[in-house]
């Protein structure tokens, strides 16, 4: 189940339009979140993704600081309710409470999406982003001390209006440094009344194609190489039905939100059950039950 916790956003990336669209940030009551859970979890629900644009500026508009920490922690004790996500993070607000609490509650999967569009400083200030390379190397650092195991994806522009040859250099390393595992990209594309729509761009669009191509190759080869620190895990799957691909497989999720397949049969939907990842592809893992 998804459960909006909050709408609208205060911090105006230059290339973004929903702040003007979606107005300021306006957090949802504690209860009534809370009651939208208990609802699903009687429904049979046993998963929740909480969303908002920027989750770790929750309760901020209140007046309230580390509010969203609090609110996990709240939520992971309904009953029922056994899996815990959220998104989106921004690393502006993201805070070491959060962070602890991620780690010590066993509901919230170790799973964080956080954007960072750029890996070059200079990019990250021309999209008013508010913080920089280090800064986001430090979260990344704290994150994965407090859990060994973390699965970490991502959001990369590709081709910002300011964004050179070397700009895309700095995020393809830090593509390797941090070890996403997955991410989503984009080519950048104007969008009227953003600041950075006014802006001519540096690069031509075929210096972006290549540019495009090259991170998604790259960052293949780096999701595949971390997928396979999965197999021989027995892990805990979510199943969720009949494998699209394979009718004869059944298809769930791991505490990474990561695909597992396995031979199992329809009376396993809805269940969280224990499957041994035998095999790593990209975009996939395989497994058989234990
Ligand atoms: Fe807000 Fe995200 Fe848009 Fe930035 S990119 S203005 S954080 S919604």
């Amino acid at each position: 189940g998804f459960v909006s916790i909050m709408r609208g956003c205060n911090n105006f990336c230059h290339y973004c339009i929903v702040p003007y669209t979606r107005g300021r940030e306006r957090s949802r009551d504690v209860e009534s979140i809370l009651n939208e859970v208990k609802d699903l979890s009687a429904k049979g629900y046993k998963e929740v993704t909480l969303l908002g644009q920027n989750v770790n500026s929750y309760g901020k508009d209140r007046g309230e600081e580390d509010a969203f920490a609090s609110l996990l922690r709240d939520v992971c004790k309904i009953e029922g309710i056994e899996r815990i996500r959220f998104m989106s993070s921004h690393p502006r607000d993201i805070s070491e409470k959060l962070l602890e609490t991620m780690a010590e509650e066993e509901k919230i999967c170790n799973q964080l999406h956080l954007p960072l569009q750029s890996g070059s400083s200079k990019v990250l200030s021309d999209m008013n982003r508010h913080y920089d390379r280090e800064k986001y190397m430090g979260i990344v650092k704290k994150a994965k001390e407090l859990m060994p195991d973390l699965s970490l994806t991502t959001d990369i522009i590709v081709g910002f209006p300011t964004e050179t040859d070397k700009d895309f250099g700095d995020t393809l390393s830090i593509l390797r440094e941090v070890g996403f595992d997955s991410i989503f990209s984009f080519i950048y594309s104007p969008r009227e009344g953003t600041k950075a729509a006014e802006w001519e761009n540096v690069s031509t669009k075929e210096e972006i194609d290549k540019r495009f191509r090259t991170l998604l190759d790259q960052q293949n080869e780096i999701s595949y190489k971390l997928n396979l620190r999965h197999e021989g895990n027995v892990e805990k799957v979510l199943v969720e039905g009949q494998s699209k691909t394979d009718p004869d497989m059944m298809t769930g999720r791991n505490y990474a939100n990561k695909i597992v397949n396995f031979k199992g049969d329809e009376s396993l939907i809805g269940q969280i059950i224990d499957v041994k990842i035998t095999k790593a592809q990209t975009w996939i893992l395989y497994g058989e039950l234990k």
